[in-house]
């Protein structure tokens, strides 16, 4: 955990442009942050493509998904969802919302995706459906309405990801680092599961694997290394996060040297 709120703002402006520089996250989808101190809070960005997303771009929200001071900017429109689920469950400390191309397939044609390698063990066991047809009829498919936003997170129950039919899927975590774990090797075993069976019916992970490398793959010290390593992939991209306070700094200097 950031050791400032500041240092967590920083790390939520990084972790959206890893989960859009690794292909989870494109134009849409969008990541938050728990309060650490107060559980009735969270931090998720103004309406923003995620490669793009910025420490001053973040803003703090009630549960509600309002935000806590009066915004002129735009919102995410399915910001519901990040609030239903932090209501839901006082365990998930982050929450992500994507649409990737890899997962999509799975979620057309409403086939389960399952862990078949070690490092998916980190999706769970099972992962359920949720389509938004089945209880408000034809929508438009976002997830808007707060109680859109509680079917949603009834669906997810105590997993760690939910699928949404011909739409997308919802990842959560007990931190930011886990999360972005999380919602990358979803992808990555997605891909595995699609491609193998080409060759044949894929393997799932027996029960037992599932919890021990589960657990192993949340450890600290293998989300700090793979934290680290899509750091890297992303500085040397060229896409890392200015600083919080690092535009306003810049542009005080600016207005410095003018005079
Ligand atoms: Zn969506």
């Amino acid at each position: 955990m950031p050791d400032t709120l500041r240092d967590l703002i920083e790390e939520l402006a990084l972790a959206n442009r890893i989960l859009a520089h690794e292909g989870v996250l494109d134009a849409f989808g969008h990541v938050s942050v728990r309060h650490p101190a107060d559980p009735g809070r969270f931090f998720l960005a103004r309406s923003r493509s995620p490669l793009l997303v910025e420490p001053a771009d973040i803003l703090e929200y009630t549960l509600d998904s309002e935000p806590v001071r009066p915004a002129k900017v735009r919102l995410y429109a399915e910001r519901v969802i990040h609030g239903c689920i932090y209501q839901a469950r006082s365990d998930v400390m982050a929450v992500c919302h994507h649409h990737a191309a890899a997962v999509l397939p799975f979620c057309v044609a409403g086939k389960p995706i399952v862990p078949v390698f070690h490092v998916g063990a980190t999706i769970g066991a099972e992962i359920p459906f949720w389509d938004q047809h089945d209880e408000f009829g034809d929508t438009d498919l976002l997830v808007v309405k707060p109680e859109e936003g509680r079917s949603l997170a009834r669906a997810l129950g105590q997993h760690s990801v939910v699928l949404m039919k011909r739409h997308g899927a919802t990842v959560v975590g007990g931190g930011l680092k886990e999360l972005v774990s999380r919602s990358i090797f979803l992808c990555q075993n997605a891909e595995y599961q699609l491609r193998a069976h080409l060759l044949g019916a894929p393997t799932p992970l027996h029960p037992g694997e599932i919890t021990l490398a589960g657990a192993l793959n949340l450890k600290p010290s293998v989300v700090d290394r793979t934290w680290e390593y899509w750091r890297l992939r992303l500085a040397a991209a060229g896409g890392s996060p200015p600083r919080a306070g690092a535009a306003k700094a810049g542009r005080r200097g600016k207005r410095r040297g003018k005079r």
